[in-house]
């Protein structure tokens, strides 16, 4: 194992951590610790790290728990989930869909019928 179980400790670990959030590429973390570039890359992949930076909903902290509104309201999102506010339209829902009249009309928008455009 050699690098991998004697240069990690923890003190190590958290700096990767701390300059991976930062936003350091791989090879200046390591110059700045003294590993190799493979080596950064392959313990933040171990530790998870890097699944964080790809999947930026999962770097965002989620401050309060999404409340879903009853199936028979519009579940249309307002706002950024990862933001302050943040809530579903929840108005009474058209029958057999998840939005309200208003929301419906702006998800399902109809593509232009070639029917109609070759009798224009
Ligand atoms: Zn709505």
């Amino acid at each position: 194992m050699g690098i991998d179980t004697g240069f990690w400790t923890d003190d190590r670990i958290l700096e990767l951590r701390l300059r991976f959030e930062a936003g350091e590429s791989y090879q200046k973390i390591a110059d700045a610790m003294g590993c190799t570039k493979n080596a950064a890359l392959a313990k933040a992949k171990r530790l998870g790290f890097d699944d964080r930076r790809s999947s930026p909903e999962v770097l965002k902290p989620k401050r309060h728990p999404i409340e879903f509104p009853p199936v028979s309201r519009c579940q249309w999102p307002i706002g950024d989930p990862g933001e302050e506010g943040f809530r579903f339209c929840g108005d009474a829902a058209k029958t057999e869909r998840p939005y309200c009249a208003k929301h419906c009309a702006i998800a399902y928008v109809r593509p232009p019928d070639p029917a109609s455009k070759k009798a224009a």
